[in-house]
């Protein structure tokens, strides 16, 4: 493979990110997620931080403005040269309008699942307040109560997996991002894979829509 420029679309809670991380490390290329760089404007309280905390926290979108300007600076990086995989990104049209004057993608691969599943994987969900990474409380519970299993930090529930913020995110993917599966088909750059079952069931089936093997 000479270069992926890839973008994974969905609902939150679908499995983007694990599967953007294990895109990345089998091709190389960074995992670029907005919602991850939002996060640590806010654990660094920096002036975006301030905004993006409110926001985030009500499980409304950040304004596009925003969020173009760091994915602009973020793929001037020199990393990106051989692609990227993009995850929570874009979000709305005009994001993905923006996008397409940045850089030329070559492929969105959408996941979904019904939304009962997609409330009981982020209701279960937990975040480590040290290092970010997340257990689900049923699928991979720590092997300590409240302690990630990683680096031994305390587990919380982010604000945005509450119950009620959970289904306010799904009314905003409806309105401002399903959209784009009319919108990246239409360009003929769509390619749709059933987000249920294991990890490694969804990330072969990303692998073959793509034209990879596992
Ligand atoms: P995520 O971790 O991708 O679910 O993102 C968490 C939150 O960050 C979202 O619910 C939004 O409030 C915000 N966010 C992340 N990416 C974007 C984006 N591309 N456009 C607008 N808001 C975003």
């Amino acid at each position: 493979m000479d270069r992926l420029k890839l973008v994974l679309l969905g609902p939150p809670g679908v499995g983007k990110g694990t599967q953007a991380a294990l895109l990345s490390e089998k091709f190389g290329i960074p995992k670029i997620a907005t919602g991850d760089i939002l996060r640590n404007e806010i654990a660094g309280d920096s002036p975006l931080g301030k905004i993006a905390r409110q926001t985030i926290g009500q499980g409304k979108l950040v304004s596009d403005d925003i969020v173009i300007e760091i994915i602009k600076d973020r793929l001037k990086n020199k990393d990106c040269e051989r692609g990227f995989i993009l995850d929570g990104f874009p979000r709305t049209v005009v994001q993905a309008d923006a996008l397409s004057h940045i850089t030329d993608i070559d492929s969105v691969v959408s996941m979904d699942v019904d939304h009962p599943e997609i409330i009981h994987r982020l209701e279960g969900r937990r975040t480590c307040s040290r290092c970010q990474k997340m257990c689900h409380l049923e699928f991979h519970p720590p092997k300590k109560e409240g302690m990630c299993d990683d680096c031994g930090g305390a587990l919380f529930q982010r604000k945005d997996d509450h119950r009620e913020t959970i289904e306010k995110r799904l009314l905003e993917y409806d309105r401002m991002t399903k959209p784009l599966l009319k919108y990246y088909e239409d360009r003929k750059k769509l390619f749709p894979v059933n987000g249920m079952g294991s990890m490694q069931e969804v990330f072969s089936k990303i692998l073959s829509v793509l034209g990879f093997s596992g």
